[in-house]
């Protein structure tokens, strides 16, 4: 039980309370520390990770209730409970005032003790539990949002070039059947709308794997598979994109011109899984590179242990230092603005990261800075972790 691995620190200084306390709480499976006055305990409490602390309230030096003070100074969510003795009632009152979660009075049963601690246990739980719903919630909200919002846009697109291609008060019935699907004119609208729908297809299949991944339902299909054929799906995957914003894609050498052998590698891997991250991070280099960039795509082994390392460098809009690890979180969107033309729900990144942690591996991106291009960096084992 979590409960059982909770740390309390036990402040007396009577020695034998100390050790009858730490004693019976180590029976119970709790971790215990003890300190034979105020200064010791405040001391283990700055350094230590502690959950509980158990005080007399009556103590040479420092009395319990400073005692109180200063914990709840230093380290406010750790739990105070004071033992006082008989008669004593006001300052039991002044104790709950300056924060104790409760008091004890001496000579006290142990079970009263256990009792409490086990209050104060789940009351953590509770309380956690409480900030885990209300960050569901949040994100819930923003889900909604960003969803609509992003189901909105490509379909009001669509429906406009339909209504274009249709409508009955621009092009009379009889013209309409005699228009070929191929003017220009009907190519640009069947254009617009076929992109259009390869977008709204894109976030439906982004959104059925996160739910997939966030009920745990995702299992990993691994075999033995070529890293070149790997790379050539993944190419093949995102060329009508890389035409259309005429990016340049090499492979086997960097942006700077570095050169990796392209001897082939056999990696245990899911293969479906692998291709479409590489897919998902070539294609966000080409969508936050301005048109015309230049993206290089390689693979090598990594010096260290049986793996091997992806590399996707662009040229493009660079990420600034602070959002480097954040891009990989979910819905995370550098830019917030919701009218954009490219770019999805902020759940491809974290897709990926999902994917290479099944893998047992490590993803990352590196970045100058803003303007200054991205290098998203993954490395997998090669024998699938075994
Ligand atoms: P999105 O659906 O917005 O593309 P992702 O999870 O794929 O979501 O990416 C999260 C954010 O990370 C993006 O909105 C973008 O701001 C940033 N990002 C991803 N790839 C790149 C890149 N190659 N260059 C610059 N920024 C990037």
């Amino acid at each position: 039980m979590a409960e059982k691995k909770l740390k309390i620190l036990v402040i007396d200084d009577e020695e034998g309370l100390r050790d009858m306390l730490s004693f019976a709480l180590t029976q119970e499976g709790y971790t215990v520390l003890t300190a034979k006055n105020g200064r010791e305990g405040i001391e283990k409490v700055t350094k230590g990770e502690i959950d509980i602390v158990i005080s007399d309230i009556k103590m040479p030096e420092m009395d319990g209730i400073t005692v109180l003070g200063k914990i709840k100074e230093i380290k406010p969510e750790v739990e105070v409970i004071l033992a006082t003795g008989y008669g004593t009632m006001e300052t039991a009152i002044e104790s709950l005032r300056k924060g104790a979660y409760d008091y004890i009075n001496k000579p006290f049963n142990i079970d009263e003790l256990l009792f409490l601690i086990k209050k104060i246990v789940s009351t953590k739980q509770l309380k956690s539990q409480l900030v885990d719903l209300k960050e569901f919630d949040k994100l819930k909200d923003e889900f909604l949002a960003t969803i609509s919002h992003e189901f909105r846009t490509p379909l009001t697109s669509i429906l406009g070039a339909i209504e274009l291609l249709t409508d009955s008060e621009t092009i009379d019935n009889e013209e309409r059947l005699k228009r070929p699907a191929d003017t220009p004119e009907s190519m640009k609208l069947l254009g617009i709308i076929k992109r259009q729908t390869e977008r709204i297809r894109g976030l439906v299949n982004n959104l059925l794997d996160f739910a997939k991944m966030a009920t745990g339902f995702w299992e990993l299909k691994k075999q033995d598979v070529s890293v070149n054929k790997i790379f050539d799906d993944a190419v093949k995957n995102i060329s009508l994109l890389a035409e259309r914003r005429k990016t340049e894609i090499s492979r086997q050498i960097s942006l700077e011109g570095k050169q990796f052998p392209a001897v082939d590698i056999i990696v245990n891997c899911d293969y479906e899984q692998i291709s479409r991250l590489l897919t998902n991070l070539l294609s966000n280099s080409i969508k936050y590179t301005q048109e015309s960039g230049k993206i290089a795509l390689w693979y090598e082994k990594t010096p260290v242990g049986n793996e091997i390392m992806f590399t996707v460098e662009d040229n493009g809009k660079g990420i600034a230092k602070e959002n480097l690890e954040k891009v990989f979180d979910r819905f995370y969107r550098v830019d917030q603005s919701l009218i954009r033309e490219e770019g999805g729900v902020g759940l491809g990144l974290s897709i990926c990261r999902k994917i290479v942690e099944l893998h047992k591996g490590k993803i990352w991106v590196e970045s100058e800075g803003l303007g200054k291009g991205s290098r998203f960096i993954f490395t997998i084992p090669i024998n699938g972790g075994l």
